[in-house]
């Protein structure tokens, strides 16, 4: 694998932090517990994947907001720490940061998000910022910011002819002129089943031949090449924590993009560096580097 040209990947997303309890079990309403610990990392699927793809060897500009509170000034030197651009991630004045409220009890997960300052990623924001969205190679977006911001920079990319990865998670519904003008679009299979509710997946994936790519978790991803349905498997690994794979994969598949390599070649390393990923814990912290999964590839 070659790594002649530096990807110029600007991601428009989220930022926030998860604050994460354990507790033996979780308080029913009106009641108090006792927790084991408490730990504050920083996340958001936008700045996990700006994070990731700087980990690849990308230039990587993040276009995102945080709140004016001492969790934004983390979350900024966490992206700094990371070589990510934070020039476009300006603090909201008088607004909390985002936060990921989880509380990790009696074997699952339940979680409070709060957006706070990402609802202010508006379409005005965007628009201030669309000189660093036309002059990148590729954008990565997610849906953790207002759907008509999607919408506002799905059409910067394609009067710029940027190509726009969608990486559409959470679900929800998405305006037809969205997934016409993205380049590609990759839901799990939860996320396809929400997106494309009238139509099977078979039919889907031949509406978007070699753009609409499903993540099917240890499966690989499937998608439709212009002549058959292709499944790229990923590969198999001791998973420990699947946070995050999503996010590693979709940054990966944004660099190897950007530096030219084949949609098939391009699928092969994200699905390496988001099967490496889920090998350590946390989002963000196992998240690999270009060096780890080249060696890995080789
Ligand atoms: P999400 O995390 O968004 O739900 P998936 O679970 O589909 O997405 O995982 C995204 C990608 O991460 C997969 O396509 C695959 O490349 C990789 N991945 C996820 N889980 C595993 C696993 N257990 N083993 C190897 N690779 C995995």
């Amino acid at each position: 694998m070659t790594n002649s040209k530096q990807a110029k990947v600007c991601v428009v997303g989220s930022c926030s932090m998860d604050l994460v309890v354990t507790s033996s079990r979780r308080p029913g309403a009106g009641e108090t517990v006792m927790g084991e610990s408490f730990k504050t990392v920083p996340g958001g699927k936008g700045a996990n994947q700006a994070v990731a793809a700087a980990r690849l060897g990308a230039e990587v500009i993040m276009i995102g907001r945080v709140g004016d509170d001492h969790l934004g000034e983390t979350i900024l030197n966490n992206f700094k720490e990371n070589h990510v651009s934070v020039e476009y991630v300006k603090p909201v004045t008088d607004m909390e940061s985002g936060t990921a409220h989880i509380t990790l009890a009696e074997g699952d997960n339940s979680i409070i998000v709060v957006p706070a300052a990402n609802n202010e990623v508006t379409p005005d924001y965007v628009q201030q910022a669309a000189e660093a969205i036309r002059s990148s190679d590729i954008v990565l977006i997610q849906q953790e910011i207002p759907a008509e911001t999607v919408a506002v920079v799905s059409q910067i990319c394609v009067d710029a002819n940027v190509p726009l990865l969608l990486n559409p998670a959470p679900a929800r519904a998405i305006d037809a002129d969205v997934l016409k003008h993205a380049a590609y679009i990759t839901p799990n299979e939860h996320e396809a089943s929400v997106i494309f509710e009238d139509m099977s997946l078979q039919e889907a994936l031949r509406h978007y031949p070699n753009r609409l790519l499903v993540t099917e978790g240890s499966n690989g991803v499937r998608y439709y090449n212009g002549e058959e349905e292709a499944v790229v498997p990923t590969f198999k690994v001791e998973a420990v924590d699947t946070t995050g794979a999503g996010d590693t994969f979709n940054a990966a598949l944004a660099v190897a993009l950007a530096e030219g390599q084949s949609l098939a070649d391009s699928i092969r390393f994200a699905n390496r560096a988001a099967s490496l990923s889920v090998t350590k814990f946390g989002a963000q912290g196992g998240m690999p580097t270009r060096a780890e999964v080249e060696a890995a590839l080789s």
